[in-house]
């Protein structure tokens, strides 16, 4: 009963090639930008504009966090 297929990636899609571009919370929060390995687009990220996107992609990580930790307790 164990679908690893649904786990969930955290990231964002390119806004120029609408490549999906896995990244974390806090690299985003940290680094500040972001690049797309498909097209190399530099994606400047603007904490208060992205704010509502910050925060769901905070919320897939608090969750991907959960399933690890589940994951290990369950073995
Ligand atoms: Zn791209």
């Amino acid at each position: 009963m164990n679908n690893k297929q649904q786990q969930q990636v955290p990231g964002m899609a390119c806004p120029q090639c609408g490549k999906f571009i896995p990244t974390t919370i806090t690299e985003l929060l940290t680094s500040g930008h972001l690049r797309c390995s498909y097209c190399l687009l530099k994606l400047n990220i603007d904490r208060y504009k992205s704010a509502t996107a910050l925060k769901a992609l905070a919320k897939v990580e608090a969750a991907q966090k959960r399933v690890e930790s589940t994951s290990k307790f369950n073995r």
